[in-house]
């Protein structure tokens, strides 16, 4: 079974594949037909027909190489953009797609808009590392939607393998969660870490580092994440920092703890030594 299109029905997948189909050709169809029109009128310089263009760009292995009025420049391909907007590809720097891309790989929602960058793994929360625990926990949870996942991976890299395998239509910065990790060495437990943990987590995010996550992410708003002191964090990101590992995070609080807590995520930055990305950064209405 295709994993691409296993969550449809038969006529959803059907409609899915054709309106794809159309998606693909379209384009490279009408762009085809204005070069041979153009061509027939015995003109074959690149530009013909592309008078009203505002700018024309050149592309040069997939980089832009030059903007403007391109007069006379010959290219491999030509793609006819008047009256569309040139624009990069955007990021989505939260993203929850962890278990939604291995599923449907398309990621449709996500390309019409524009975005062609998913940062995932984000709030604490990752799909990998994962104990058998854990994967019991998910399946069990997820239902169906859990069947169809499958959760048949344990460490970071076998997740991505499974990315990986059929290919995704975005790009993916992944992280590796604090809670995720703290779960498979923990348990759900609001205990601290004994220095055995703190190690035993500490190789994980290791592991993960190593095996293809950017960083780590927490969720200090809801467990296990809220069950972390800071010092336990700067543990984790410590270990990420020298293998160039990002830290980002859903703060402790919004409310009347909001400066409180971003000035929680500069510490962990400063003592870890790493960039940190800040995600829910936002003051809620008014104190009750
Ligand atoms: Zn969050």
């Amino acid at each position: 079974m295709d994993p691409r299109t296993d969550y449809l029905t038969d006529e959803g997948r059907q409609r899915l594949e054709a309106e794809l189909h159309h998606l693909r050709t379209v384009r490279r169809v009408e762009i085809a037909e204005r070069i041979r029109e153009a061509k027939r009128e015995g003109d074959v310089s690149e530009n013909a027909g592309y008078e009203d263009a505002k700018h024309e760009q050149g592309f040069v292995e997939g980089r832009i190489a030059e903007i403007g009025r391109l007069e006379g420049a010959t290219a491999g391909e030509v793609i006819d953009a008047q009256g569309l907007v040139a624009a990069p590809g955007l990021i989505d720097m939260h993203s929850h797609s962890d278990s939604t891309l291995p599923i449907n790989p398309l990621a449709e929602s996500k390309v019409r808009q524009g975005v062609t960058t998913e940062v995932i793994g984000m709030c604490g929360s990752s799909t990998a590392p994962i104990s058998e625990a854990q994967r019991a926990e998910h399946l069990r949870s997820a239902g169906s939607a859990g069947a169809i996942l499958g959760w048949a991976w344990s460490s970071f890299g076998e997740y991505l393998d499974r990315l990986r395998a059929k290919g995704l239509a975005v790009n993916v910065v992944p992280l590796a969660g604090q809670g995720t990790i703290r779960n498979k060495v923990m348990g759900h437990t609001a205990a601290a870490p004994t220095p055995d943990q703190v190690a035993a987590m500490q190789a994980e995010v290791a592991q993960a580092m190593d095996e293809g996550a950017w960083g780590i992410s927490t969720g200090l708003i809801y467990p296990p994440g809220s069950y972390a002191t800071t010092a336990e964090i700067v543990d984790l990101a410590k270990v990420a920092a020298p293998r160039g590992g990002f830290y980002f995070s859903h703060i402790r609080g919004e409310g009347p703890t909001l400066l409180a807590a971003l000035a929680e995520a500069i510490t962990i930055g400063q003592e870890a030594g790493l960039p940190v990305q800040v995600a829910h950064y936002k003051a809620y209405g008014k104190s009750n």
